[in-house]
Order: C-alpha cells, then sequence, then structure tokens
C-alpha cells in the first residue's frame, strides 16, 4: 500500500505529501501461549494479542456475503477449512464485532459440534468453545452473522454519494476480521471461494473473473467468482454499488507473458470517463515489471478501482487495486505532480502483484520488506516507463528523507518484533518504505543491478504462492548474487536504528600513496540523546576523488569503528566525495575545509552526489559540525545546480532551517532568502513538461510564502478572484492547474470572507479530486483568526472526508501563524476532534500533530496532553516520543545556533 507525503504511511498505501507467519526466531518477540493446544474453555485463558498460535490452521476459506450498501449492515455465511494438530475444545480465532448467529465444527469424524463465539480483546481475537473435544485432522468451521458497514475508509465500509450507495473494502493490516471470522495473520495463504449476494443493478468485483451470475429472488443476485489463487486475508478485496465499469479490454501477452490479462476500471458513478489516462498507461508499466522479474503477472485479471471515498493512498489487493481518486483519475493535461504521482504509485501496488502478493511476508515483522521492495522498485519501474520523468533518484531522495525520522533517539529498527496487534499499524512508517528502499538500492549499488536482479529471481521463484522471511530475502539475493557478505551488511541496516555517520579525513604523506580515514559513529543531532558509539554497522562504503584530471571510485565494506581506505591515486586528491553516486545510506562529515572543497564544485556534482552533499551538509549545521556561513554557502550553491531536484532539495532545507529562526528577527532572513532563490527561479520560466516545472511551482511557493516576496504575491490574488468568479463568471483559463493551490492560498489569505466561502463551497461541491485537493490544501492556509473559527466549525461538523481533515488540522498546527490557534482549539475540543479522525491513523497522526512546536515546555504539555487521552489511541508512544524529541531537537538548535544563522544570511 502507498500513502499522501505519506499521511498515511500506515498501509500499503502511497498518499498525502507522504507489514510477516510462523518466523520464529530471527528476532520475533514471544507471543502469548499457544492458547488453542488448551484441552477446555476457561476464563483464565489469555487471549494471543499476537500470533494465534499452530495448533489450528486453515487451509480453504468459502465465504459468501449478502452486501447492500443502502442497508446500515451486511451478512455472511462461512465456511473455513481448518487442520487441527492436537485434538481441541478451544481455538482462538479473529473476528471483530461480528454478531454471530450460529457457529459450529464439523471435525474430521464428521460429527457437528456446537460452539459459542466470544470477542475476547479489541482487537479482534476471539475465543471459540466447543462443546465436545474436536478430533484432530481436517475439521470445518461454519459461521453465519451480521455486522454493521464501517463508515471511515476501513474495513467493509459505505459510502453515500451524489444519492447512491456504495460499498468498498480496505484490509490491510488486519480489517479482515471486521468483514469474515477467520485467521487473519498474513502467513496463512489459502484459496478463497467467494460469493456476493446483491441487488441486481449494483456490480460485484472482486480478487478474481466472476465465474456465473444468478437471481435468488426479487432484485436479488448471486454473484460466483472463481476460486483464488493462495492469498492471505488481508490481500481479499471487493466492491458492491452502481459504479461506472470501464471495459478496457485485454493486455497483450508479451515476451515474458505468454496470455493476455484483461484489465478494467472500475469508478463512481459519472466518473468512469477519467479513468482512460490510467488505463492506457498500465500495460506499459506492467511490461516493465514483468520484465524485470522474468516472470509474467500472476493473476487473470487486473481492476483499478477508484474508491468513492480517500482512504489515504492505494492497497494492492489482488486483481482489483484500489487508489483514491486523487491517484488514478485524471487525463493527459492533468497537473504534472499528479501524474507523476500516478505513475509511481500504480507501479508500486503492480510491484506487489509479486512481492507481497505472490510471496508474502510470513509475519508482520517483515511488512517492511514488502514496503521497502515495492518503494524501491516503483522508482525503476516509473524511470524505465517515463525515461524523461527522471524517477531514477527518487528512492535516494525518499532515503534521505526518512534519514530525518530515522535521526531521532526514538526511531525505530526496520525490521522489528511485532508481538502485539496494536503494533501493526505502526510497522507502516517511512523507515519502513523509504529507508527500507534506500537499503535495497544500497545493496544493489554493492552487488551489481544484473546479481541483484538474480537474486531477486531466484527468490520469487523459491517462494511463489508461499510466504518468506527476511532472511529467505537475504539469502536468495546473496546467493543469486554470489556475494555472501551482504548478509551481515544486510541485517546491520535492518535491524538496528539511525543513520551512520562516516567521518572522513584525508591522509596525504609525500613519497606515500594516499588514504582516508574513515570513523563511523551514529549521526546524532544537538541536543540528542543519542550515544554516538553505540550504532556500528557494515557499511557499503563508496567513494570518488579526482587524480589529476580522472575521476575514479570505488567501493569497501567499513566492518570497523575506523578503518583506513587506500586510495587509487598517483598524487593527493584535490576534493573527495565519501558517497559516491549517492548511493549509500549514510551520512558524511569534513572538517572545514573540507566542507568548503566540496561546496566550491557543487556545480560540477552529479545530481544524485549533490543530493547527498545538501543533506549531510544540513545534518552537519544540525550537529553543530559546520559553521553557519559555510552552510548557508553551500545551500546556496546547490539551489544553483542544473538539475531540478537538487535545488528543490536546498530549497526545501532553506526552508525547514528558517523555522527555527524567530519571528522578529525573519526580516533580513527573508531577503537574503529572496536573493538565493529567485536567480535560480528566473531561469524556469516557460518551463513545461519536466522536473524543471516542478521545480518552478515550488519555487513560486516559497518565494511568496517563505520569502514574502511581495511583487509576486499581488498578482496571484487576481488570478484566485478570476478563477473562482469572485466579481463575475469564473475563468477557469486564469489560473493554471499546477498553480491552483499556491493561487488559491494567497486568495484565501488575501481576500477575506467573501473568497474563503466562495472557495469552501467549491471545493465541497467538485468530483474533481485535483481540484478538490487545491482547494482544501489551500483553505488550510488559511491565517484570519475569524475565518480559522469557521474552518474548525466545518471540521468538527463533519464537512470534510476524513483524509482531508486530518490534512487541514496537521497543516493548521505546522504552520507558525496558525500553530497557537490550533493549539488551544484542540485542548478545547479534543475526544470531538479525536472521534473525527480515522480510526486506522489516530494513534499515530494525533501524537505528531504536537511536532509543529520548538519549545521544551510545549513539549512536556503536549506530552500530558496526549497521555491524557491514551485510552483512544492505542500504540500511540512510538508517535508522541518522535514528536517530542524533535520538538526538543529544535528548541536545543534554535537555542543554540539560530543568532549565528541569522548574521550568516545578513551577510549573503
Ligand atoms: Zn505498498
Amino acid at each position: 500500500m502507498k500513502k499522501t507525503k505519506e499521511l498515511r504511511s500506515i498501509l500499503c498505501t502511497v498518499l498525502l505529501t507522504g507489514v510477516l507467519a510462523g518466523c520464529p526466531g530471527a528476532g520475533d518477540a514471544p507471543t502469548e501461549p499457544a492458547a488453542t493446544s488448551s484441552q477446555k474453555a476457561s476464563d483464565e485463558m489469555v487471549a494471543p494479542a499476537g500470533k494465534l498460535g499452530e495448533n489450528v490452521v486453515p487451509t480453504k476459506y468459502d465465504i459468501e456475503l449478502t452486501v447492500d450498501p443502502s442497508k446500515a449492515s451486511f451478512s455472511g455465511n462461512v465456511s473455513i477449512d481448518v487442520r487441527i494438530k492436537e485434538p481441541t475444545s478451544t481455538l482462538w480465532l479473529h473476528g471483530k464485532e461480528l454478531d454471530v448467529s450460529e457457529v459450529y465444527l464439523t471435525d474430521s469424524d464428521s460429527r457437528r459440534i456446537d460452539a459459542s463465539y466470544e470477542e475476547r480483546l479489541d482487537s479482534g481475537v476471539a475465543l471459540l468453545t466447543l462443546e465436545q473435544t474436536a478430533a484432530a485432522g481436517a475439521a470445518s468451521i461454519h459461521f453465519a452473522y451480521t455486522a454493521a458497514f464501517n463508515t471511515s475508509a476501513n474495513a467493509l465500509f459505505k459510502v453515500e454519494r451524489d444519492g447512491r450507495d456504495y460499498a468498498v473494502t480496505q484490509f490491510e493490516p488486519i480489517a479482515a476480521r471486521n468483514v469474515f471470522p477467520g485467521f487473519d495473520e498474513p502467513g496463512f495463504k489459502v484459496p478463497f471461494e467467494l460469493a456476493l449476494v446483491t441487488r441486481a443493478a449494483d456490480v460485484a468485483i472482486t480478487t478474481t473473473p466472476e465465474a456465473s451470475v444468478e437471481s435468488v429472488g426479487e432484485n436479488t443476485v448471486r454473484h460466483v467468482f472463481e476460486t483464488t489463487r493462495p492469498l492471505p486475508t488481508y490481500l481479499i478485496a471487493f466492491a458492491v454499488g452502481p459504479y461506472d465499469v470501464v471495459d478496457f479490454g485485454m493486455i497483450p501477452a508479451n515476451s515474458v507473458r505468454d496470455r493476455e490479462v484483461a484489465l478494467r476500471g472500475i469508478a463512481a458513478h459519472g466518473q468512469g470517463e477519467k479513468l482512460t489516462y490510467a488505463l492506457k498507461n498500465t500495460d506499459g508499466i506492467l511490461s516493465v515489471l514483468e520484465e524485470y522479474f522474468g516472470t509474467p503477472y500472476p493473476y487473470k485479471k487486473l481492476d483499478l478501482i477508484a474508491m468513492p471515498e480517500s482512504f489515504g493512498g492505494a492497497m494492492e489487493n489482488v486483481g482489483a487495486i484500489t487508489y483514491d481518486e486523487y491517484l488514478i483519475l485524471m487525463d493527459d493535461d492533468s497537473p504534472l505532480s499528479q501524474r507523476r504521482r500516478y505513475t509511481t504509485v500504480h507501479a508500486h501496488e503492480m510491484g506487489h502483484m509479486w512481492f507481497g502478493n505472490l510471496v508474502t511476508p510470513a509475519w508482520w515483522n517483515d511488512i517492511w520488506l514488502n514496503e521497502s521492495f515495492a518503494t524501491w522498485i516503483m522508482n525503476k519501474a516509473a524511470n524505465g516507463y517515463w525515461p524523461e520523468g527522471e524517477f531514477d533518484r527518487e528512492t535516494l531522495k525518499g532515503a534521505l528523507g526518512a534519514m530525518s525520522n530515522d535521526s531521532l533517539a526514538a526511531a525505530r529498527q526496520i525490521r522489528e518484533p511485532i508481538d502485539h496487534n496494536d503494533k501493526i499499524s505502526g510497522a507502516f512508517d517511512g523507515i519502513t518504505y523509504q529507508k527500507g528502499g534506500g537499503v535495497l538500492a544500497m545493496l544493489e549499488r554493492y552487488v551489481g543491478e544484473a546479481r541483484f536482479q538474480g537474486g531477486i529471481r531466484l527468490h520469487m521463484d523459491r517462494h511463489k504462492d508461499g510466504t518468506a522471511t527476511a532472511q529467505d530475502f537475504i539469502s536468495s539475493v546473496a546467493e543469486g548474487s554470489d556475494r555472501t557478505e551482504i548478509e551481515g551488511a544486510f541485517k546491520s541496516f535492518i535491524e538496528q536504528a539511525g543513520v551512520p555517520l562516516m567521518s572522513v579525513s584525508m591522509n596525504c604523506v609525500d613519497g606515500e600513496s594516499p588514504s582516508l580515514e574513515v570513523r563511523q559513529t551514529r549521526y546524532a543531532p544537538l541536543g540528542s540523546s543519542i550515544e554516538p558509539d553505540s550504532g556500528k554497522w557494515q557499511v557499503p562504503f563508496c567513494i570518488a576523488f579526482v587524480d589529476g584530471a580522472e575521476r575514479k571510485s570505488g567501493c569497501t565494506l567499513i566492518t570497523e569503528r575506523e578503518q583506513t581506505v587506500e586510495l587509487d591515486a598517483t598524487s593527493c586528491p584535490s576534493g573527495i566525495m565519501p558517497n559516491a553516486d549517492g548511493a549509500g545510506y549514510y551520512r558524511f562529515a569534513l572538517d572545514e575545509a573540507g566542507w568548503q572543497a566540496l561546496v566550491e564544485n557543487a556545480a560540477d556534482l552529479a545530481a544524485a552526489e549533490a543530493l547527498v552533499l545538501a543533506d549531510s551538509l544540513d545534518a552537519a549545521f544540525r550537529a553543530d559540525r559546520v559553521s553557519a556561513s559555510t552552510y548557508v554557502s553551500g545551500l546556496a550553491a546547490l539551489v544553483n545546480h542544473v538539475s531540478w531536484d537538487v535545488s528543490d532539495a536546498a530549497t526545501t532545507h532553506l526552508e525547514n532551517i528558517a523555522n527555527i529562526i524567530d519571528s522578529n528577527k525573519l526580516h533580513a532572513v527573508e531577503q537574503a532568502l529572496q536573493k538565493i532563490v529567485k536567480p535560480r527561479f528566473e531561469t524556469l520560466a516557460g518551463e513545461t513538461g519536466s522536473g524543471n516545472e516542478l521545480l518552478q511551482q515550488r519555487m513560486q511557493r516559497f518565494l511568496i510564502v517563505i520569502a514574502k516576496d511581495q511583487a509576486m504575491r499581488e498578482p496571484l490574488a487576481g488570478q484566485a478572484a478570476l478563477r473562482l468568479g469572485l466579481h463575475g463568471d469564473p475563468d477557469p483559463t486564469a489560473a493554471p492547474a499546477d498553480e491552483l493551490e499556491t493561487i488559491f492560498s494567497i486568495g484565501v489569505q488575501d481576500l477575506g470572507q467573501p473568497f474563503f466561502d466562495l472557495l469552501f463551497e467549491e471545493a465541497l461541491n467538485s468530483q474533481d479530486p485535483a481540484f478538490r485537493n487545491a482547494a482544501i490544501g489551500a483553505l488550510a492556509r488559511v491565517e484570519d483568526p475569524a475565518l480559522v473559527e469557521r474552518l474548525q466549525a466545518a471540521v468538527l461538523e463533519g464537512d470534510f472526508k476524513g483524509t482531508e481533515m486530518l490534512g487541514i488540522v496537521f497543516r493548521q498546527m505546522i504552520r507558525a501563524n496558525t500553530t497557537e490557534l490550533t493549539y488551544a482549539w484542540i485542548r478545547k475540543n479534543d475526544t470531538a476532534i479525536i472521534d473525527r479522525i480515522p480510526e486506522t491513523f489516530r494513534s499515530s497522526i494525533v501524537p505528531a500533530f504536537g511536532s509543529a512546536f520548538c519549545s521544551v515546555d510545549r513539549a512536556d504539555e503536549w506530552q500530558d496532553f496526549i497521555v491524557s487521552h491514551a485510552d483512544s489511541l492505542p500504540g500511540y508512544q512510538r508517535s508522541l516520543a518522535q514528536a517530542t524529541e524533535r520538538v526538543r531537537l529544535c528548541a536545543a538548535l534554535r537555542k543554540a545556533s539560530a543568532d549565528e544563522l541569522v548574521t550568516a544570511f545578513a551577510a549573503y
């Protein structure tokens, strides 16, 4: 799944800005005792909060659901074939908020044994108590039940839109248990037979093609679907309702696949025509993936479902991928940023068809591998399909972004034990997706692209239709690439948190060949409680340097705390790049002269190396390891780099570091920011269809919003008024689609209530996801206290969808002008606000709101506030620890370095 930047970095979803079975050993914490081996039911039995145990395991599901989205509830008849190891009269399984009317087990002696069903844990762990002891061997459990539809974009949820009712599912990680009883763990991969009883006019979609449909009553039909390949519960999906279905015909056979694949698009009524762009580009992206894996798309058909309500990203359900509308409804003229997002998210979800779906993590502690792999291959596939899009540095940029979180003492390791249901959602974060992607890219570079691919293919071949652990993957890559030494390196990066900091100094002695002294520690910013010597990795360390006129590079595995690296140089190199090609997941540190030498040559660095320079330089300033003047001049040089994304990264560092400066000292800094960024912005005039177009949009926003360029700001309010028709008919040509959010933001801030009210109405009435996103993003930037109050009231009244309201509250919190107003509102309306936030986001996002502050007092207050709501936020601890740590680090940096930074900007 994949999330928006990455609000929902929780499921295998991709969205806002911006998961593993019986794998004993390998760092798993022990689960509760295997209650299934117990011979009698008793109240003393401890419900297993983690794995269910292995005494009773499923072998097949037969599920019939009656789904009418116009009703408040649905009903199910489910038979689960199981294998019982030891005779038992009790068994644990998953079921949540199911109203079970009938349950019995038929054992291997063909006896019907009546049973009782009781849900014991809020996380959906249920106890089945049999009236007699069931024999060992094959058995079958039968359930009849009803359950309420979910209404907050999780499990089986219903959405009413324009008077029509839709139902659709989102199961990952553990919401299948809200829809049918079962063994809701990824390690249990078995075939499913599904049937849906629906209204006659409704469309019914699931994992496999429809096998038959028959009338079973007035206006009621029964759809029967083909049996699935072995699948875990979390990958099952279905949709029922008056959807538009766009039959796009067959994806033709190709050099890898000798059969056709049926392709369709599914969207809410009236939205179908907007699916063409996504459908016509699917074959191309899928073919790149098939060529990489060397095996065909594993399933018979592919449906792309535009969800009638945002759930925060996309989800790789087998044969029926679901997407937020923004990610899939568009055309050739839609904003470049939206088409890029479609390309990577679509590649991510289709990449999961092999990695995650065909080969599935054995338990949730290895969900990181699913997501790391999908993140890594999505950029590779996107780049293969759309080379001009320059997606080849996206994995690196994602990894550099993850280093911010990974620099915290409260950072989590990529692979960590999951011993409780409450911890599963927390396994979907930036560390899982972005750091993991970066670590895979580092290993690929170290062993070589072709050898790494060999390892991936071996892995797919060994484990298809089954499950695999991280150790299985590491073994496949090590054997497939014939580089067994990478096992230790790989483990050192996935089994400990933190960013390696490689401190490098050059050794040039006359008469001896030059060498580097390299010392590795764990990166720790100013004010951090991290002990630098607490981390030690096996780092694939690649350096580049200039020897005379020749660029040379080489890689070595750094395994010791301190190590000498000999350089193949004839004389002392004039400069070194300690992360050649930006391929390594680490930061580097130099002495002041070393930084200055790199900064002076920044323009000549390849884009990937310039990106790691920007990151390491920024990290050095935050750790008090480089002067403010060298830092500022370095970022200024990188703003002027020819590559759009280097320039963008440097501009973003400028924006972030400006946050530590007190508002009364900002004026001089704003002038300097304009001087640094504007010349580069002016070189971008008229750019279309490329990264430079994106850079232009981002720099425009930076110059207006951060650097406070009034001359640039003024025309935009006029454009906003014209585009929306504030004083006449709306003029759709008055503002480019790509710039709508910036333009509307200016309108919201400068044109008062009439504009705010009009935009509010247009946003809520819009069916165009790009427009709606831009409009709501702009509303979230309102600053006038009276209008902020109107926005807050609308949030509480439920005018916005769940993910939309999250985006609004988050933006209002992180923007300095509205932080305190929003904080006061949150304190006053705490319970109402938390209740409005979709359940799947609460525990991770609510604590993160507090990261907007920059004072120790506020960190303490926020800590107390969240802890006082602990009951509503199960599993909140990590998110809270990270948020308050960020606040304390910000306060420490402000105290130590803000004045020096102001002076450096003023001198610029
Ligand atoms: Zn994913």
